[in-house]
């Protein structure tokens, strides 16, 4: 008798009850993992993410290995792999951790009627959120659409449960294993490489030292992106390295546990709304957005990716993701409303290029945070807050040590221009080694000139 544990966005072996219940079915074990990006449709994994997996894979494959568990790695139709699999293993059942976008959910419901079907036992459970979105909902028994209000609910509910430890050791023999391909051929990839440590170890350690050496300034540091002041657990989160609920009770060990929960519920505030609205990756959350005048700027949208606007907090910010794979939250408002409210290139431009560059990307939390920059999604910024990136700038990179890590060419400008370098004098510029429309550019608009067209824009929508 055997137990297959279908391993997908719960990289780990701790706080995995799928795992747990098969080990301690006492029969052997069967760990997979299946590389099938087709069933994704149009969010198949992205660039970045493809090589945190790479690592990621490895790491579980050492994880189980202490278990005397064998990692199997295939590629293709899911539901075929698993019939083979079940075949090959004499398995009678099937275990997995749930997930929640719209394509996983159906997928998963398929092969479980599949299964089921020809009498294989199938359970699944939840190992991604601190609460399930259908249990969640509002007086009225609709689902949340401000967060406040979620957020209330949810911490009234009884406590997320505690979480498990590994299981014990286990047995199951080791089965042909595909290699996978997932690294880029051209190495563009080094900064990720030399940032992350992807595995659950890592997810740990930056956990407990988040909690230990820096929580204490989280409120007050989370929106300063030149301080290492967050926790940076979201790409271990997104692919399940480490469990939410060790992340909930660890943070509420501390003294400002508080405002660190409260992040991770935006997380399940974000995972609530894609269970309820499966069609705002792509869609607006609010109807009347579907007519907002947008522009087709192709070079614009390229002058934004490659973070070459003139406006020095965007551009460090897209460098900062183009080489790491990551950037700060406070940052990816500002890139963000550049895009939308200064360039009125669609936020689903920017989604995309977050998808394919961000370790971290996760179709709940994109969709959430590009539909809240616009205005059109849940709880969203009104459209007329429209952030001003020099002002964001002297506010939180006061002396630019932001700016002159990712735009290295701006380094040696003084503090006072150093988020308005087309305001410094041409002897202020030259002694700086900068110049501009040539060693940096000049701003591709003009901010207030376009936040005034934004908001006709926007009048327009309302019908004013
Ligand atoms: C336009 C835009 C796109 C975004 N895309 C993603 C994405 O693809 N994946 C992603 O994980 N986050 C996304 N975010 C949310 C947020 O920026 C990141 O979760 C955060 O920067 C991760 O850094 P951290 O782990 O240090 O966060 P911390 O401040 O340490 O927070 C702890 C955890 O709480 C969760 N969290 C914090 N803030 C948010 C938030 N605003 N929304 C949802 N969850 C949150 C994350 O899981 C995070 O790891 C996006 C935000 C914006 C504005």
């Amino acid at each position: 008798m055997a137990t297959i544990v279908w391993f997908r966005q719960d990289l780990r072996i701790e706080d995995h009850a799928a795992l747990t219940e098969a080990v301690n079915r006492g029969e052997e074990v069967y760990p997979v993992y299946i590389w099938s990006p087709e069933e994704e449709g149009d969010w198949k994994m992205g660039g970045a993410q493809k090589v945190w997996l790479h690592f990621s894979l490895k790491a579980l494959e050492a994880s189980l290995a202490k278990l005397n568990l064998h990692l199997t790695i295939r590629s293709g139709d899911s539901l075929k792999i698993l019939t083979e699999l079940i075949k090959e293993t004499k398995a009678h059942s099937v275990v997995w951790s749930r997930r929640y976008e719209p394509k996983g959910l159906k997928r998963d419901a398929e092969i479980k009627e599949a299964l089921t079907h020809s009498g294989v036992d199938v359970k699944s459970f939840n190992s991604q959120l601190l609460c399930e979105p259908w249990n969640i909902l509002n007086k009225l028994n609709k689902p949340f659409q401000v967060f406040t209000p979620f957020y209330k609910h949810c911490i009234s509910l009884k406590e997320p449960p505690k979480p498990l430890p590994a299981p014990a050791k286990s047995k199951g023999k080791k089965l042909k294993s595909d290699t996978l391909d997932l690294l880029p051929k051209i190495h563009w990839d080094e900064g990720i490489r030399h940032q992350w440590h992807p595995g659950s170890h890592d997810a740990e350690k930056a956990l407990r030292e988040f909690v230990k050496n820096r929580e204490k300034e989280y409120g007050e540091m989370r929106d300063r992106p030149d301080i290492f002041g967050t926790s940076r657990l979201s790409p271990y989160l997104h692919f399940g390295e480490i469990s939410p609920r060790e992340v909930y009770y660890e943070a509420k060990k501390s003294k400002e546990a508080e405002v660190y929960i409260r992040q991770l519920y935006w997380r399940e505030f974000a995972h609530h709304l894609l269970y309820y609205f499966p069609t705002t990756p792509t869609n607006p959350l609010r109807p009347e957005w579907s007519h907002f005048e947008w522009d087709r700027s192709p070079k614009l949208l390229k002058a934004w990716q490659n973070g070459l606007t003139g406006y020095p907090l965007v551009d460090a910010g897209m460098r900062e993701l183009w080489t790491t794979g990551w950037m700060h939250n406070r940052v990816r408002m500002v890139v963000g409303s550049f895009l939308i409210k200064d360039l009125f290139i669609h936020w689903v431009e920017g989604a995309k290029w977050f998808w394919d560059t961000l370790v971290d990307a996760d179709l709940a939390n994109n969709t959430m945070g590009w539909q809240w920059v616009a205005g059109c999604g849940a709880d969203a910024s009104p459209y007329f807050r429209i952030f001003n990136p020099t002002t964001q700038g002297e506010k939180f990179d006061p002396d630019g040590k932001y700016i002159r890590k990712w735009v290295p060419e701006l380094e040696k400008l003084e503090d006072k221009y150093i988020h308005e370098p087309s305001k410094a004098p041409p002897l202020v510029l030259r002694a700086a080694g900068v110049t501009l429309g040539k060693t940096y550019p000049y701003p591709i608009v003009d901010h207030d000139e376009r936040r005034k067209e934004a908001l006709v824009r926007y009048a327009k929508l309302k019908g004013e």
